[in-house]
């Protein structure tokens, strides 16, 4: 069989790897990307044909939103016939909450999208861009008998590819900036390229791909605290328009049982709000009714997040109902993995 060439487009959408400093005020901002490509010189050498497309105005991801997400979804699913991969330069800062929701986005992947980015600017001595973007082209370009080895949402950083809905940004000062704490690594980069097959999602064939477009928004995150007063956990449930509600709870899913908050969430889910259960902490995951402090969020309809991220739980709730899923299906359908996003 004669090996084809793998052609991955580069999607640059922002972030610190493509920043220079601007020397008037002295903080980075986004530069023009034809200059991204002519400092790394090295893309020359790659065993693949990279095109390049470029956000006309690239942002620092903290100023991401689910528009620009469906401009990325839109650019995939325009090029998805002509590219055998694609890579996504974005900023760190949110790029786990982008990888997550374009998971949940696309349906019936059989290419891989790999998003990476970078701690320090290309441009800079001490950069790590040109590792993360160089090793990430060429996991999109892994071919098996001329399909991709990868067939999912991933990040790459720092010598380690992770499934992108299970990684969180932990660190804003080291190289390793991302973890996944509750589903192992599915390639990591050495003086090999290792895949770790058995962890990657199995091949989706002979369907073809669904861009989801419509993601509603209509939805609060809460942490909890020792302390958090009734009315500002009111001001949260009652906000008008809200559809669901995402409380991070303790540890395996536990919450205070004073009576006022059992009665406020009885009173939420009354009114047909969803309420999502999912833990504070960064491994593990909620198991309700394990003890006296869940069980009562278990009787009364709240479900269940499992070991999701944060990040995938805010996307995946605003994919399940931009799709309009029915109220009764909600619980089901939120509570069943998509993308291999929980256990
Ligand atoms: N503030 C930057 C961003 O997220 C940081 C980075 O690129 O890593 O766009």
């Amino acid at each position: 069989m004669i090996k084809e060439i793998s052609k991955i487009l580069l999607i640059y959408t922002g972030g610190t790897i493509g920043m220079v400093k601007d020397a008037e005020i002295g903080a980075l901002k986004a530069f023009n990307f034809n200059n991204l490509v002519k400092k790394i010189p090295e893309l020359k050498l790659l065993d693949c044909e990279v095109d390049t497309v470029s956000f006309e105005t690239p942002i620092d991801s903290s100023n991401m939103n689910p528009d620009c997400w469906v401009k990325i979804a839109e650019i995939i699913e325009v090029n998805y016939q002509n590219y055998n991969g694609f890579v996504i330069l974005h900023g760190s800062d949110t790029m786990s909450y982008t990888a997550s929701a374009l998971s949940f986005m696309l349906e019936n992947l059989t290419k891989p999208i790999i998003f990476t980015g970078a701690q320090l600017p290309i441009g800079d001595l001490r950069t790590d861009a040109k590792e993360n973007l160089i090793t990430s082209i060429q996991i999109a370009s892994l071919q098996d008998n001329n399909m991709p080895v990868i067939r999912e949402v991933c990040l790459y950083f720092e010598y380690k590819l992770y499934r992108g809905n299970r990684t969180t940004k932990v660190n804003a000062e080291h190289f390793q900036a991302f973890k996944s704490f509750n589903y192992p690594c599915l390639a990591e980069s050495g003086v090999n390229l290792k895949v770790n097959k058995r962890y990657l999602l199995p091949p989706t064939t002979g369907k073809q791909l669904i861009v989801n477009k419509t993601l509603d928004n209509a939805i609060a995150l809460v942490k909890l605290f020792p302390g958090v007063t009734a009315s500002f956990l009111k001001s949260v449930f009652c906000s008008p328009n809200i559809k669901a509600v995402i409380i991070e709870t303790y540890g395996s899913g536990n919450c205070t049982t004073a009576q006022w908050f059992v009665d406020l969430l009885k009173g939420t889910i009354q009114k047909g709000i969803f309420v999502i259960n999912i833990t504070q902490c960064v491994g593990g995951g909620v198991n309700m009714g394990h003890y006296e402090t869940s069980s009562a969020l278990k009787n009364m309809g709240v479900i269940s997040g499992s070991d999701i991220t944060t990040e995938a739980a805010l996307t995946k709730l605003m994919c399940l109902l931009g799709k309009n899923t029915p109220k009764k299906s909600m619980k089901i359908a939120f509570e069943t993995p998509i993308n291999g996003e929980m256990t």
